[in-house]
């Protein structure tokens, strides 16, 4: 079967509401398996409006998962049901459909969602709502949430446009997908920059020349010069990349742009230089040992990331995040994101060198 002529997936989507993974939880009861973020039609695109998703997974030696059905405007119920025994063909993967579902098997479909104008419509609510957020309710601000960030990656695969997407834009759109669950109405400024980067995305097929998010190839060069740089002059770079502290005598010093400080070091690594002592005192605005410490430590992190997630850590350090917390966020992230079946690898060969020098 060529790929024009496969059946795309469905990609009918809802939120996964409370009471639903309560009843999540019920089926397979005693089984361990993280309730989904939201649910996601898998099976084939069809002409009646029964739709199928991924509620639970359940995990082995039971197997199979917990399937939410639905039917367009009415409320999901739960089904547990034993996987699709279908084996892959070739280097396909096994069908991840369960067994007796409708529309061909999970490896023959199209992996584009199906194109769906209401995705838009809905998208475009939901950042009506974010934009003026402090009107409404926190459940209404979370459902919003929800929609613009997971229909905006659905619309991204239904417009072809994700698979061509670079690595560090697909981490930003993931880790916008994974901040879903945690943007309420209680915390102004989260929701804002949630809205602005869900803004940011829809761009990509509305209006852009370059089909990239912001300050991505700018990254991509930070992250190259740091990778130039010794793990000392790391930790000097990325130590410095944090806010003032509001005792400090320097509070009102702006720290030096991630730019800036990446060629410093680079200039004085050429010319032979180590990086200087890390002083106890605050007698150098940006020159403390605590400073240092951390610094390695988000060094030895970003190792860890994919290589996407770390272009995005650099870019969020760039726009002036703390570089701490920046690799945090993006770790916690990764964690997040298996609620909504995406198992992404830690960048394992680094990882196993960096446990190995800490060991
Ligand atoms: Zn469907
Ligand atoms: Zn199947």
């Amino acid at each position: 079967m060529s790929t024009l002529t496969r059946p795309r997936i469905c990609g009918a989507r809802i939120p996964l509401a409370k009471d639903l993974m309560v009843h999540a939880y019920a089926e397979g009861r005693g089984v361990g398996g993280m309730v989904r973020g939201s649910l996601l039609c898998e099976v084939a695109e069809h002409d009646d409006d029964r739709h199928w998703g991924i509620a639970r997974e359940l995990a082995e030696p039971h197997g199979g998962a917990v399937w939410a059905t639905w039917l367009d405007g009415e409320a999901p119920r739960c089904l547990t049901r034993k996987d699709c025994p279908q084996p892959g063909t070739g280097s396909a993967e096994a069908c991840a459909l369960f067994a007796g579902h409708p529309g061909v098997c999970s490896h023959l479909l199209d992996q584009a969602l199906r194109a769906d104008p209401d995705r838009v419509e809905r998208i475009d609510a939901a950042l009506a709502i974010l934009a003026t957020f402090d009107r409404y309710e926190a459940h209404t601000v979370h459902t919003a949430a929800h929609d613009a960030a997971l229909l905006a990656w659905d619309e991204l695969r239904a417009r072809r446009l994700w698979v061509s997407m670079p690595d560090c834009d697909q981490a930003a759109v993931h880790r916008l997908v994974s901040r879903t669950g945690s943007v309420g109405a209680r915390d102004p400024h989260a929701v804002a920059e949630f809205a602005r980067e869900a803004v940011e995305v829809t761009f990509l097929w509305q209006r852009s020349d370059t089909g990239r998010l912001p300050r991505g190839e700018s990254a991509t060069s930070q992250l190259k010069i740091l990778d130039s740089l010794t793990p000392e002059w790391q930790a000097v770079v990325l130590g410095n990349q944090r806010s003032p502290k509001s005792w400090s005598p320097h509070a009102s010093t702006p720290r030096t742009p991630l730019a800036e400080a990446l060629d410093d070091a680079c200039r004085q690594a050429a010319d032979g230089q180590e990086p200087p002592l890390a002083s106890d005192s605050w007698a150098a605005p940006w020159d403390h040992k605590e400073d240092r410490v951390r610094g390695a430590r988000v060094a030895e992190r970003l190792t860890r990331l994919p290589y996407g997630w770390r272009v995005d850590v650099m870019r969020r350090i760039g726009s002036g995040t703390e570089s701490l917390a920046a690799v945090s966020d993006a770790m916690m992230a990764i964690n997040i994101l298996r609620a909504f079946g995406l198992r992404l690898a830690w960048n394992s060969g680094q990882q196993a060198r960096s446990l190995l020098n800490s060991g």
